[in-house]
């Protein structure tokens, strides 16, 4: 399959988005790994995304999402000593509502640090679970929609101080039996 040519930011985040859908659909199907009908269906729904016939809110329910979310460490799974920990540190925009809170166990808190979330996840070097990357991708589209990346080059991004990296999203996930839909 070719691969597909990504230069604007607002089409890095679709394609991180479709490959996570992906991902997902596998999981529920209980595949052990992606076959020809994964694919046609990412390229499926990255087009959709491209051509506004589809948006991120309507490829997943959210509020059966946040059911499945309770008082536990949502990068783990733990229910010992939670905080509340920013996915998009304040200290470069990242706000103080519920959009960008999640809960955490002190030992992911620490263990993260001041890292970028991604950064951490590739430092830890174990897959964050998908409705994790979920958030933190709709939290990327929103920072860039709000101010009006989206259309810009990938490259042109990489000299801005942003509370998001923009080349760590991302695009090729883990075999489906490898990865965790959600935690609890
Ligand atoms: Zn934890």
């Amino acid at each position: 399959m070719a691969k597909q040519k990504i230069e604007t930011v607002r089409e890095q985040i679709y394609y991180s988005y479709a490959n996570l859908a992906m991902a997902h659909m596998a999981i529920e199907k209980k595949q052990e790994k992606y076959g020809m009908l994964n694919f046609m269906i990412r390229a499926k729904l990255f087009k959709g995304l491209k051509d506004g016939t589809m948006n991120m809110r309507t490829i997943f329910d959210d509020e059966k999402v946040k059911l499945q979310t309770g008082q536990i460490c949502n990068y783990c799974g733990s229910s010992e000593r939670l905080a509340l920990d920013h996915i998009f540190p304040q200290k470069y925009g990242g706000q103080d509502n519920a959009e960008n809170l999640i809960f955490a166990c002190r030992s992911c808190n620490s263990s993260k640090g001041k890292k970028d979330l991604m950064e951490w996840m590739i430092y830890r070097d174990k897959f964050l679970p998908l409705m994790v990357i979920r958030r933190y991708l709709k939290l990327t589209y929103t920072y860039c929609n709000q101010n009006g990346l989206l259309d810009m080059r990938i490259d042109e991004l990489r000299e801005l101080q942003l509370p998001f990296k923009i080349d760590l999203l991302p695009t090729t996930y883990p075999k489906p039996n490898e990865l965790l839909l959600n935690i609890g």
